[in-house]
C-alpha cells in the first residue's frame, strides 16, 4: 500500500491523544509487518491551507497567537500539520489520479473549522484534500466518509460557510448519535449508497479507531465488528471501483506503560482490510 509518510508528521503534543506521535508509531508498525511502501511528498503551503480557513487564523496558528488543536502554542506541532495535511493531499491525488487506494498515516482533521479548533484537530486536511482533488481534470465531486467515532462537526461547517456542499459530499457516522452496531451498519450501507449515486471520484476515508468499545472517548464496536466495517467499505469501493485515500483520525486506548498497541492493532487491521482489497496499483 502506497502510504504518504514523512517522520516529520509526528511531533509531542504533550496532550491526552496520542495522534502526534501517531504517524511515526502506525508506520513503524507497518513496516514491521511488510505491509507498506513509504512515499514521499510536500508539505501544505498557507495557500493550501487556505482552502478551508480564512487566512488569519492559518497565520495566527504559525505564528503562536492562538493555540492549535492540541490546546497550545508549541509551533513545532503547528508545523507538523503541514505535514500531516500534506500526506492527506498527496495520498488523494495519488488515488485519483492512479484509480486506486492510498494511505495517508494521519489524524486531527475534522474538527478543525474555518476559523477555530478542537479536538486535538488544527487544520482540516479532509476537505483542503478534497479541494485539490477537485481543482483536477474531470472530478466534480469528491466524497468524505468519516468513520471516526465523534461528528465532523469542522469539515461541516467549512462545506457549508464556502458553499461546497454540491462537490464536497460528507458522511459523518459522529454525528448522528449511532446507539447499536446494527444501526451503525445500516448508516454506513445508505452513506456508502449516497456516495455511489452522486459519482465521486475518490472517498476520503476516516477509518477511525475510536469508534471501538472500549476506546476511553467512544466507541460502539468490538475488534470483529470494526475490522467488518472496513472490511464493508474496502469491498464495497473495489466492488465499483472507487478511489480511496484513507486515514487513521481518533484513538485513545493506552496501555499502562502509555503504549498504543491496542490502537496500532486496530489501524494494522485496516490497512490488511485494505491491502485484500487492492483493486489497482
Ligand atoms: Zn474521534
Amino acid at each position: 500500500m502506497k502510504t504518504f509518510f514523512d517522520h516529520r508528521m509526528s511531533a509531542p503534543s504533550g496532550s491526552f491523544s496520542p495522534s502526534g506521535e501517531k504517524p511515526s508509531s502506525v508506520v513503524a508498525d507497518w513496516l514491521a509487518h511488510q505491509l507498506i511502501e513509504v512515499v514521499g511528498f510536500e508539505p501544505a503551503s498557507n495557500v493550501d491551507l487556505e482552502l478551508a480557513h480564512c487566512a488569519d487564523y492559518v497565520r495566527d496558528i504559525f505564528a503562536g497567537n492562538i493555540a492549535n488543536g492540541h490546546h497550545n502554542y508549541d509551533l513545532a506541532v503547528a508545523e507538523s500539520t503541514r505535514w500531516t495535511v500534506g500526506s492527506m493531499v498527496a495520498a488523494a491525488i495519488h488515488a485519483v489520479t492512479n484509480g486506486t487506494t492510498t494511505c495517508s498515516p494521519s489524524s486531527g482533521f475534522h474538527h478543525a473549522s474555518y476559523d477555530s479548533n478542537h479536538g486535538y484537530c488544527t487544520f482540516n486536511g479532509l476537505i483542503v484534500a478534497a479541494r485539490k482533488v477537485l481543482d483536477l481534470p474531470g472530478v466534480e465531486s469528491v466524497g468524505i466518509l468519516d468513520c471516526d467515532w465523534h461528528a465532523g462537526d469542522g469539515s461541516e461547517q467549512i462545506i457549508e460557510r464556502l458553499g461546497l456542499s454540491q462537490q464536497i459530499h460528507h458522511y459523518s457516522s459522529g454525528m448522528l448519535w449511532i446507539k447499536s452496531v446494527s444501526d451503525y451498519f445500516d448508516w454506513l450501507e445508505d452513506s456508502i449508497q449516497n456516495l455511489l449515486d452522486h459519482d465521486v471520484s475518490v472517498i476520503l476515508y476516516q477509518a477511525g479507531a475510536d469508534a471501538h468499545r472500549d476506546d476511553p472517548l467512544g466507541g460502539l464496536l468490538n475488534d470483529s465488528e470494526l475490522l467488518e466495517r472496513d472490511q464493508f467499505v474496502f469491498t464495497q469501493m473495489r466492488k465499483y471501483q472507487i478511489p480511496v485515500a484513507w486515514n487513521l483520525a481518533g484513538g485513545y486506548q493506552r496501555e499502562a506503560d502509555g503504549s498504543i498497541e491496542k490502537v496500532l492493532s486496530i489501524h494494522r487491521n485496516t490497512m490488511k482490510a485494505s491491502l485484500q482489497n487492492l483493486f489497482f496499483d
